[in-house]
């Protein structure tokens, strides 16, 4: 395994619209061990192949629940609001508030291909629609509604 470099916030390899997975080989295996490695070693809960630089529709989420690879996801089903802090590993030392679906149905793949699908809620649906929003070109203090002085959540 190997960490990969972190893409930071004005890279335009962030902006871009991450083609589908259609391999399942080795090399895809090798990429998601690096990404949760990089992801781990941040300390953070989710990363997404844009990232990295890698333009695929890919993604490593841990939101303590253990590691969960998606590959080629996609929402299928929503409900609710949810309101709450949120950050970035692209985009460091920066926290605002997002809305997010309360509960979510996602569908995709695992690193064999076979489909899979989960209902998520909570924190765990927040970090899979922060990260599928990676994938097509989206960060989040571009929804944020407020953001947050770092400061504030120390206390
Ligand atoms: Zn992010």
């Amino acid at each position: 395994m190997a960490l990969r470099k972190i893409v930071l916030k004005n890279d335009e390899i962030l902006r871009k619209r991450c083609k589908p997975v259609e391999k399942f080989d080795e090399k895809l295996g090798i990429l998601l061990d690096d990404m949760a490695e990089t992801m781990y070693k941040a300390n953070g809960v989710g990363l997404a192949g844009p990232q990295i630089g890698v333009l695929r529709r890919i993604a490593v989420i841990d939101v303590g629940e253990g590691l969960l690879e998606l590959i080629n996801p996609e929402i299928i089903k929503s409900k609710g609001t949810q309101r709450d802090v949120e950050g970035c590993l692209s985009c460091p030392n920066e926290w605002g508030y997002v809305v997010r679906p309360n509960e979510i149905v996602v569908k995709g793949q695992d690193r064999t291909g076979k489909h899979i699908q989960l209902k998520l809620k909570d924190f765990f649906a927040r970090a899979v629609c922060h990260e599928l929003d990676h994938l097509d070109g989206k960060l989040f203090i571009d929804i944020a509604d407020e953001m947050v002085d770092p400061n504030d959540l120390k206390e």
